[in-house]
Order: structure tokens, then C-alpha cells, then sequence
């Protein structure tokens, strides 16, 4: 890969006197990346021959008045758009890892990075610029992940972390498995495993010292776990509640995953700042959202993935059946969601299907009710915003990081298109 990087001198400007020489002699990192076709993540509108000038891994202009040849990367062929993000993955987790959880009890922690690292580059590869991996089971792989890719000793978006999952025991984020012996399971693997509020005000508490970037709570049953149902709450209210007022006054965003209606409403009503999947939201909790302002995180794609390739490669019978219990139902609760004006963020729930299909998601976005602009804007300014990243990605304004990706053609027209997208640049640096 080329990168064309300019690099200027900012000379020493009379007015900074006063300082070392040294200190005003810094070399600026300037990438100036023309584009054919601009959408910013913000404007409904699109703009044509555009220059982005990124200083330093910053937009610093946005411009119509420049031309391609001043260009350090010449997209005049391309439609650039924010670099997308990717509200709901599971980075430092294979695809298939499902067909057998047993395989967090025993793969060394080295072999799990390798396979993040690998994930991470595909992510970045695809262009989600910016994730955030809500929970692992090893409880802090994923900060591990976070931290390689922040120092640059390898690729990565940009990633926020939840740590380990706040679920009740043998609940949906537990990994009590059937046959195998509690006292055999690694502690790593139930860090987050609590009951009543003060124990899981405790751990979320020890989650945001170790480093998390957001809480995560299991409110009710999940589909990819044994035991329980999807809908049924799992976690009180009042527990759910401990868990917000930890994240709160860290700053830190709750995300909740919930299912069921119930668990929907307990997980708005204790503050969660987002709900993943929603599949069984049904009016009432679809107006709280709406009230509260809270975002839901839909995975409409991955029940296709599930019920084809779980079937192939023999998940168990019992996923497959909730999947098929949710898939549908999720997907009309989405048109009605999105209808009735409750914020939509992209998440895919990567790692239940291949790192790198992201964005197979999008088609069944728009087919699901979105127009192409809403989905794209699901996917950069908005779900900046409900992650509380909105000074920093998804729009291509000064300010922002300068992640970008860009796609031969027109993405409005087709939305298809963003799961081949050609170029990806992120603060400034050319990536692919
Ligand atoms: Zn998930």
C-alpha cells in the first residue's frame, strides 16, 4: 500500500514567542484526500469535488475549492463516506466459536490474540473504522486488543471495550456449560457473574477500573446460550440500575442486551444508554425508547447466518430454535422501531457471523424500512453520538478524526455496494 503523506513545516510563527524553537518546528502530518462524491454522515445532501485536509489524524478543512491535483490521495472515481462503525462485535472471538463454548475454558490466550489480531485488520479491512467490541468471555482480551492497536503495534479501528459481561449466574453471559463440572470453569471466564445490586455495582465498578470504555449488562436470556429464553428477563431492574449509576458517573456509556419486552423496558427505565438486538420490543417499550432517547442496536442480518451455516456446521438444536424464534419477529420490531423514532445504531453482532460481513447488514436495513441515507447514518453520525464518540468519528467534519472509507459508485442508490469498499483511511493514514 502507498501512503502519500505530505509533511510540512509549520515554521516558527512570531506570534508563539515566548516558546522553545523546538517546540514550534513540530512537523505537521498533512493528508489532503480529494473525493469525486462526498457524504458527510450529517448533510442528507451530497457534495462533489470535495478535498478533506487532515492535519495531524484531525480534519481541519473541508472544502470545495480545491482541486484533485492538490491531492495526496486522488478519490476522484470514489463517494467517500465517515469511516463506518460497528456498535455491537465480539472482535477477540472467532466466528463458529459458538458451535462449542467450552473452547474459552481451554484456548491459551495467546492463540485468542492471534485470532483478534487477525479480526481487527479484517474489520478495518472492510471499513468499520471505529467498533465496539460489547464483551468477551475471557473478561479482558478485548482491552488487551484495545491497547495493541492504540500503541500501533498492530492495525485496528478504533474500539471502545466493555470487559467482561455483568450477567447473572448460569445466565446469558455466563459460561456455565451442561456437563461440565463449575468447579472446573477458569474464573477469567465469570469475572462479571453477579446477583443482587451491590455485587454487580462491585464488578461493574472493578470493570471500569481495569479500563472498560462501557458497560455491558445481559438483562435477559440470550439466544446463543443454554438454558433460559430469549425474552425472559434476566436481571432485575434495580440491578440493572446499580450497573448505570457506575457507568454514569464514570462517563461511561450501559449497553443492555435484552430480548424481551420486559427486560427492554426494566433496562430503559434503569438508565441504559442502548439495547442490542430488541428483538421482541413491542409498543410500550418502543415509546420508551422514544421518551428516554435510547438507541437500539439491531443485528437484523446474523439470523440469516445462524439458521443457514448453524445448520450446516451442527450448532445446537436449542440456538437454532430461538434463532428462529427471534429472527423474523426482530425484523418487523425494527420497521415499527424505526418508524416510530427511536434512535437506530448499527451492530452486527460480528463474531455470531464472520468478522468482515459487516456490512451485509445494510441491505436488509433499507429493504426493513431505512432509506440509504438513515442507514449510513446509522452506521456514522448517529451511532457516534449514542456511543458518546460524536466529537471524534462518524462524520467527515473538522474536528473529527479523518477516518474515511470511500466506494466506486453510488451508495444511495445501492447500498450493496458498502460491503466492497475500496478505500479506507483512518486519522489520516491510508489503510487499503
Ligand atoms: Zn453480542
Amino acid at each position: 500500500m502507498r501512503r502519500f503523506l505530505v509533511l510540512i513545516l509549520i515554521g516558527s510563527l512570531a506570534s508563539c514567542g515566548g516558546k522553545p524553537a523546538s517546540d514550534q518546528m513540530a512537523a505537521a502530518k498533512v493528508t489532503r484526500v480529494y473525493c469525486g462524491r462526498l457524504i458527510d454522515g450529517l448533510a442528507d445532501k451530497t457534495r462533489n469535488g470535495v478535498t478533506v485536509s487532515i492535519v495531524n489524524g484531525r480534519i481541519r478543512a473541508v472544502s470545495e475549492d480545491e482541486s484533485a491535483e492538490d491531492a495526496s490521495i486522488d478519490l476522484s472515481e470514489y463517494t467517500c463516506l465517515p469511516g463506518l462503525i460497528d456498535t455491537h462485535t465480539h472482535v477477540v472471538e472467532a466466528a463458529g466459536d459458538t458451535a462449542d463454548l467450552s473452547i474459552f475454558y481451554t484456548r491459551p490466550l495467546e492463540d485468542e490474540q492471534e485470532i483478534a489480531r487477525i479480526n481487527a485488520a479484517t474489520t478495518l479491512g472492510v471499513g468499520f473504522t471505529t467498533v465496539r467490541n460489547v464483551g468477551a468471555y475471557n473478561g479482558w482480551a478485548g482491552r488487551v486488543l484495545r491497547d495493541r492497536i492504540n500503541s500501533g503495534e498492530i492495525p485496528g479501528p478504533r474500539m471502545q471495550v466493555a470487559g467482561f459481561y455483568l450477567t447473572i449466574p448460569a445466565g446469558g453471559g455466563d459460561l456455565v456449560i451442561p456437563g461440565y463440572d463449575e468447579k472446573d470453569i477458569p474464573p477469567r471466564v465469570r469475572m462479571g457473574v453477579s446477583r443482587g445490586p451491590d455485587e454487580f455495582r462491585r464488578n461493574a465498578q472493578a470493570a471500569v477500573d481495569g479500563g472498560a470504555d462501557v458497560l455491558k449488562v445481559i438483562a435477559s436470556g440470550a439466544v446463543l446460550a443454554f438454558g433460559g429464553v430469549p425474552g425472559a428477563p434476566e436481571m432485575t431492574e434495580d440491578e440493572i440500575r446499580a450497573v448505570a449509576e457506575v457507568a454514569h458517573a464514570a462517563g461511561i456509556k450501559l449497553t443492555a442486551h435484552a430480548h424481551g419486552a420486559q427486560s427492554i423496558k426494566d433496562a430503559i427505565l434503569a438508565g441504559a444508554d442502548s439495547i442490542e438486538h430488541a428483538s421482541l420490543a413491542d409498543d410500550e417499550a418502543i415509546a420508551l425508547a422514544v421518551q428516554n432517547d435510547v438507541a437500539f442496536s439491531m443485528d437484523i442480518y446474523n439470523g440469516t447466518h445462524i439458521a443457514t451455516i448453524g445448520r450446516e456446521q451442527n450448532w445446537p438444536e436449542e440456538f437454532l430454535r430461538k434463532n428462529d424464534e427471534t429472527t423474523e419477529a426482530q425484523r418487523q420490531v425494527f420497521t415499527k422501531a424505526h418508524a416510530a423514532g427511536v434512535p437506530i445504531i448499527f451492530g452486527t453482532d460480528a463474531a455470531v457471523y464472520p468478522h468482515g460481513d459487516n456490512a451485509k447488514m445494510f441491505p436488509i436495513m433499507v429493504e426493513r424500512g431505512m432509506t440509504p441515507m438513515e442507514a449510513i447514518k446509522a452506521a456514522t453520525s448517529v451511532a457516534a453520538r449514542y456511543i458518546g464518540w460524536a466529537g471524534d468519528v462518524g462524520a467527515i467534519e473538522p474536528g473529527r478524526y479523518g477516518d474515511m472509507v470511500a466506494v466506486k459508485g453510488d451508495p444511495l442508490a445501492d447500498i450493496g455496494i458498502l460491503q466492497h469498499v475500496d478505500v479506507v483511511i483512518k486519522g489520516g493514514q491510508r489503510y487499503k
